[in-house]
């Protein structure tokens, strides 16, 4: 997800202004952390937050505030994304798992890796870091454990307590909360093109990046689409093998994450007065009628059986079957 402006220089999102201020301040009076953990929901821009960062640092000639100048050497291999003093670790595409292994981790250990080569900072960005298995996180310790001067280590976790206490421990923490609404619509409105941008960032449960990542008329229809499936299946208008054949051909995280919002709703609605925080406000007609219809004890049962799949949505080798199953759940639940 890069949805960003493009171009050499670094673009600071608004929301990212008090934490850049606070690692600049650090940096002058040379206190600056060997270990940063960018903590936070998907969707606030950590990682970006975390790639400004570090060209900065890299930077050989940085603007006020520490901003990276977009010109310079240093600034162009970082763009180019050949500078020799980042190193950046991350899930390979292709793996499944989406894990960070211990072989990237030994890796970045053994290339003697904290040497610069460029006399200035070595940063390395573990991105996100909380996809590190068991083993490779118990090889990065010992890194934290040793600091080396003038190298900084970032990381991103959207799902800290999956981190070990101890790399917790040795890392201080950045927080990114959302937004306040307004900063998010302002920031927003410039850049939708498909979508109302407030329906957007209710969907992505205030998180900029994300919302401007659903503005996409494909995925929106995707949406609608799935809906009217789930809610049919709901209400008893849909057999839920058909339905789940249907719906298997879409992302499945994503899919999960909307039926979690869908059921959040109708236990919201049933319960009275909170209309106002409804995650999907263009189906609240449809959602109000469901939660008249159903019964709010299954509907817990139900999306605690959503967030069971959720947790096992990465390791199946079925999705589809998965999907059966949980839509039968639901023909049952709803009965
Ligand atoms: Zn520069």
């Amino acid at each position: 997800m890069s949805p960003v402006e493009k171009g050499t220089a670094h673009v600071l999102l608004p929301w990212h202004e008090a934490a850049w201020r606070g690692l600049q301040e650090a940096r002058e009076k040379k206190r600056l952390p060997h270990a940063l953990l960018l903590v936070g929901p998907a969707g606030l821009g950590k990682t970006h937050m975390a790639e400004g960062f570090a060209q900065s640092l890299l930077c050989d000639a940085p603007l006020a505030e520490g901003r990276p100048c977009g010109a310079c050497k240093g600034c162009h291999l970082f763009k180019g994304g050949v500078h020799p003093d980042f190193i950046r670790v991350q899930p390979e595409q292709a793996s499944k798992s989406q894990e960070i292994t211990v072989g990237a981790i030994r890796e970045l250990v053994a290339q003697d890796a904290f040497t610069s080569q460029f006399g200035g900072y070595k940063v390395v960005l573990i991105t996100p870091a909380d996809q590190m298995n068991r083993n490779a996180a118990n090889s990065l310790l010992k890194t934290l454990e040793e600091p080396v001067p003038d190298t900084v280590i970032l990381l991103t976790a959207s799902r800290p307590h999956r981190l070990l206490p101890t790399i917790r421990s040795r890392c201080q923490r950045i927080l990114f909360d959302p937004p306040a609404e307004e900063v998010a619509l302002a920031w927003l409105e410039a850049r939708v093109k498909h979508a109302d941008a407030r329906l957007l960032l209710h969907l992505a449960g205030g998180m900029p990046l994300a919302a401007l990542a659903l503005d996409d008329a494909a995925l929106l229809e995707q949406r609608e689409a799935a809906f009217r499936t789930f809610s049919g299946v709901l209400a008893g208008a849909r057999e839920p093998v058909g339905a789940a054949a249907e719906l298997a051909r879409l992302d499945m995280g994503l899919l999960l994450h909307w039926i979690a919002d869908w059921i959040s709703d109708i236990l919201r609605l049933q319960q009275a007065g909170a209309v106002g925080r409804l995650a999907n406000p263009d189906h609240h007609q449809d959602l109000q009628r469901l939660a008249e219809q159903l019964d709010c004890i299954p509907m817990h049962r139900l999306l605690e059986r959503v967030y069971m799949a959720r947790g096992l949505e990465r390791t199946t080798a079925n999705p589809e079957l998965m999907l059966d199953d949980l839509l039968v759940a639901c023909r049952e639940y709803a009965a």
